[in-house]
């Protein structure tokens, strides 16, 4: 039979497939390409966490939010796209885990409980090396990571960017398509702020939903005489998310456990949940699977099959 014309039935990487001599360039790249939808078909939810500037949290509540809502019962995945400054495994405790290869892909490292983790930290290698590399191997590294991995059935993927609205960004936003919801961190003072509304505006350039805009490092409560502290100012964030029109989804404070907790493997929801900053972070993963939920019920509406009416 002609092999142009012959469909691809192997589920297995074109590496290592015994056909894969005989296939052309194009083909390979065909069967890519059905392999990253046929992943993607069977994770419900894509959401990204982003924010504009680095160090404001953004990896912190991905942990925190991908975590609570595996203790709600989802199935979820953690994608962690900051190629570049990969935390992701070192705030779960995971540094000493590698990702296995397998003929169908690559097996991500699971975190108790009911978390799928892949980053480029969990490659072997020399941690401390920088990864230089320009666009386009980045995007490969992404569609790979997105592709290859055996994520299985998943509620939710969590994709950690790396701060700002560079090549990555657009990698994911591209290859996925169809991204649910972007969650927005800042930290309440001006310069945070102005990044996090091109969070936003990026956002909206790709038409992806803007779920909201957390808050972090919000004011500290003083551990010696129980006075508030507004070190970075407090309420940048809500006054940025209504002047956005996007929904405010909480304000965590600055509380010396969580980088206990993120120097120590173990997310604040596990450790301390019932801390200020832990029930931010519930509230944040309740937000996004009630928004999850009312855009999956406004699609079987819409569906013109639905209830066997006419
Ligand atoms: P980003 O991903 O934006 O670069 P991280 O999540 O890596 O930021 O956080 C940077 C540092 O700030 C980490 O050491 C983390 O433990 C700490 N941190 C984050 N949020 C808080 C908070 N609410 N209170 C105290 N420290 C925090």
């Amino acid at each position: 039979m002609n092999k142009e014309k012959q469909e691809c039935d192997t589920a297995q990487l074109c590496e290592t497939c015994a056909e894969a001599g005989t296939c052309s360039e194009k083909e390979k790249q065909a069967h890519e390409e059905r392999r990253l939808k046929d992943r993607l078909y069977h994770i419900r939810h894509k959401i990204m966490v982003m924010s504009g500037k680095g160090g404001v949290g953004k990896s912190t509540v991905a942990v925190n939010l991908a975590t609570a809502l595996a203790l709600d019962g989802f199935r979820v995945g953690i994608l962690d796209a900051d190629i570049h400054g990969p935390n992701i495994p070192k705030m779960l405790g995971l540094e000493l885990y590698q990702l296995m290869g397998t003929g169908d892909g690559i097996r991500p490292v699971e975190f108790y409980p009911n978390v799928k983790v892949v980053s480029i930290a969990l490659l072997s290698g020399d941690s401390d090396a920088p990864v230089v590399w320009r666009g386009p191997l980045k995007h490969a590294m992404i569609k790979q990571f997105l592709a290859d991995v055996e994520w299985g059935d998943l509620d939710y993927l969590i994709v950690d960017l790396p701060p700002g609205t560079g090549d990555e960004a657009l990698s994911v936003a591209h290859l996925i398509e169809n991204v649910d919801g972007s969650v927005v961190v800042t930290t309440p003072q001006e310069v945070a702020l102005l990044d996090s509304r091109k969070a936003v505006g990026f956002s909206r350039l790709l038409k992806i939903k803007v779920l909201g805009i957390v808050e972090n490092m919000s004011g500290m409560t003083c551990p010696h005489c129980g006075k508030e502290i507004n070190l970075f100012k407090v309420g940048g964030g809500e006054t940025a998310a209504r002047n956005l029109m996007v929904p405010f989804l909480g304000r965590i404070p600055i509380d010396p456990e969580v980088v206990t907790m993120c120097d120590q493997g173990t997310p604040l929801v596990l450790s301390k949940p019932d801390s200020a900053a832990a029930k931010v972070f519930f509230g944040l993963s309740q937000a996004v699977s009630r928004e999850m939920e009312r855009g999956e019920k406004e699609k079987a509406e819409q569906s013109p099959v639905r209830g066997g009416g006419s």
